[in-house]
């Protein structure tokens, strides 16, 4: 078998170890004579599994006990919906920055709910920049002030989160969980589709403080208020077993790696060899987003022409290199070097990008 190198933004690659695992697990699930898909949810095997999960979420991300924490479907996407319409009344105003697909998505769902207000907005710069860190404070009235931590289309990350003091801060941390320490005592919910980094797509990761449910006053259906997984400790409804299983095995594979703490020295690692190449190409390669706020993530960049970027993605291809393509929104090229892509991969990316351009440039 001849694994591809990796870089799709999501789904994404995940540890080799970890695929092996789950194989050899399949069936019969520690010796319980059945899959862990096949046992109920509400019962062992499954139960004391699931709980050593969150336990183990909590351990790596360093989560204080005033926050919950569990695991819902619908994608991030819901989140977007489901924010607003627990925190958001009827004549609030939320602030939201804008820092490119995934936050403006997020917005555009909370305008139906309630009133927003971009306190920041990207796009007259192209989504180069970030706001400043120490001078981002919500504006009066705030419900709650909103962002993406990495914009996973654009490749823009914040490198540190501001000081948002009673008005809470939540965060979309999608395409960089676990990615790096991050400090969740500024937060009062973040949230993660599990896909980018940690396992495959179908579960999210709320990580949610017990303070926010007061906020919540709205009528709501079951599935959309948060009180109602925090009462039943996420498991209102069936919950993704086969996702909360593959997480858990990469849980155990970060925590094997060094946590959080060793997945940022990955990532710095990886995306400074990447963007010095960039870098290095004296322009034949440019990624137009500014030096202080690049995404160790996802690292977008585009050649002198479209057609260069064509002949590119065949070559890369031919070097059995896979998810180059930008988002069809932006163009260009996207790498994406989530945790577990190994190191060795940039290198060989790398490797094809100077001898493309010696060819080409
Ligand atoms: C991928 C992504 C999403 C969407 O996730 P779904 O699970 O497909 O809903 C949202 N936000 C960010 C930052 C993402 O990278």
């Amino acid at each position: 078998m001849s694994r591809k190198r990796n870089f799709y933004a999501g789904p994404s690659t995940m540890p080799l170890e970890v695929l092996e695992t789950l194989q050899q697990e399949f069936v019969d699930f520690q010796g319980n004579g059945l899959s862990l898909i096949e046992a109920s949810h509400r019962g062992e095997p499954f139960e004391s599994f699931y709980f050593e999960t969150l336990e183990k979420v909590r351990s790596i991300m360093e989560i204080p006990k005033e926050y919950e924490v569990f695991f819902l479907g619908g994608g991030a996407t819901l989140q977007f919906a489901m924010i607003p319409l627990n925190f958001l009344p009827k004549r609030g105003v939320a602030d939201y920055i804008n820092s490119g697909t995934w936050s403006l998505k997020a917005a555009k769902d909370a305008q139906k709910v309630g009133n927003i207000n971009y306190y920041y907005d990207g796009s007259s710069s192209n989504f180069a920049f970030l706001p400043e860190v120490d001078s981002v404070t919500p504006s009066a009235q705030s419900e709650y002030l909103y962002l993406c931590s990495n914009e996973t289309t654009g490749g823009l990350q914040w490198q540190d989160f501001p000081d948002t003091k009673d008005v809470p801060l939540i965060a979309d941390i999608s395409s960089d969980l676990m990615s790096r320490p991050i400090p969740i005592e500024r937060f009062s919910l973040l949230f993660a589709g599990v896909q980018k980094n940690i396992g495959p797509s179908g579960a999210t990761l709320v990580i949610l403080k017990k303070e926010m449910l007061e906020r919540q006053q709205r009528e709501l259906p079951g599935y959309l208020d948060y009180k109602v997984h925090v009462k039943n400790e996420g498991l209102y409804n069936t919950p993704p077993v086969f996702n909360i299983w593959a997480v858990r095995r990469v849980l155990d594979w970060i925590e094997k790696h060094g946590g959080t703490k060793g997945m940022a020295q990955r990532a710095e690692k990886k995306s400074s060899l990447l963007y010095h190449a960039i870098e290095a190409s004296g322009g034949f390669y440019h990624c137009h987003v500014n030096a202080d706020y690049r995404s160790k993530m996802n690292i977008v960049f585009r050649l002198p022409s479209e057609e260069l970027e064509k002949k590119f993605l065949t070559e890369a291809k031919e070097a059995n290199m896979v998810g180059l393509k930008g988002h069809r929104s932006v163009g260009g090229m996207r790498a994406s070097l989530y945790n577990s892509l190994p190191i060795e991969d940039v290198e060989e990316l790398v490797s094809l990008m100077k001898e493309f351009q010696r060819v080409n440039g």
